[in-house]
C-alpha cells in the first residue's frame, strides 16, 4: 500500500482497518477521509455511484490536489473538483478526482452523523461503545461515511 498524504495537513493517512474493497483512509489529525474509486464502486449502489461520479465532472475546481494521484505511480498533481450536496438542509462539500475517481470528505462533512444518531439507538452521554479496540473506530468511520453517502443520495 502506498503512503498517502492528507491534502489538508500533509501528514500520512491511516488505512482505516479492514474495509471491504478498495482503499479508504483517514487523517488522524483533521479526520478527513479519502475513499478511492474501487471502494466507492464496490460499496455504493451502482446507480448512486454513477450519479456521484457525474457530479464530480460537473463540479468546480477545488483547492486540493488528489492525494491518491499524488501518491500512486505515476505521481501526478491532479486538482480535485468540488461540488456541494445539501441533504436535509445540511451542506456537504465533496472533492472528487476526475482522473482516478477518488473522493475526499472533510471531517466537517461527517460531523452531523456523529452527533445526530437519528437511526441509532440512543445511548447516554459519553456512551460510546468501548467493548473492543481500535477496529471499532475504523468500523465507525466507515459507517459514518456510508451514512453520509446514503443521505447525500436522497438529495439527488
Ligand atoms: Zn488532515
Ligand atoms: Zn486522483
Amino acid at each position: 500500500m502506498p503512503a498517502i498524504e492528507c491534502p489538508r495537513c500533509f501528514t500520512e493517512l491511516e488505512y482505516t482497518g479492514e474495509w471491504w474493497t478498495g482503499i479508504a483512509c483517514e487523517c488522524e489529525n483533521c479526520k478527513g477521509i479519502l475513499a478511492d474509486n474501487d471502494w466507492l464502486e464496490s460499496n455504493l449502489i451502482q446507480e448512486d455511484y454513477h450519479r456521484l461520479r457525474a457530479r464530480v465532472f460537473r463540479g468546480s475546481p477545488g483547492e486540493i490536489l488528489c492525494p491518491y494521484c499524488l501518491s500512486v505511480r505515476p505521481r501526478r498533481p491532479i486538482g480535485m473538483t468540488k461540488f456541494t450536496v445539501s441533504p436535509g438542509g445540511k451542506s456537504y462539500e465533496i472533492d472528487g478526482c476526475q482522473k482516478c475517481g477518488s473522493m475526499w470528505f472533510d471531517h466537517g462533512e461527517l460531523v452531523p452523523y456523529e452527533e445526530g444518531g437519528d437511526d441509532e439507538p440512543s445511548v447516554d452521554g459519553a456512551g460510546k461503545k468501548k467493548d473492543s479496540g481500535g477496529d471499532l473506530d475504523a468500523l465507525d468511520a466507515s459507517i459514518h461515511l456510508l451514512d453520509m453517502l446514503f443521505n447525500i443520495f436522497l438529495s439527488f
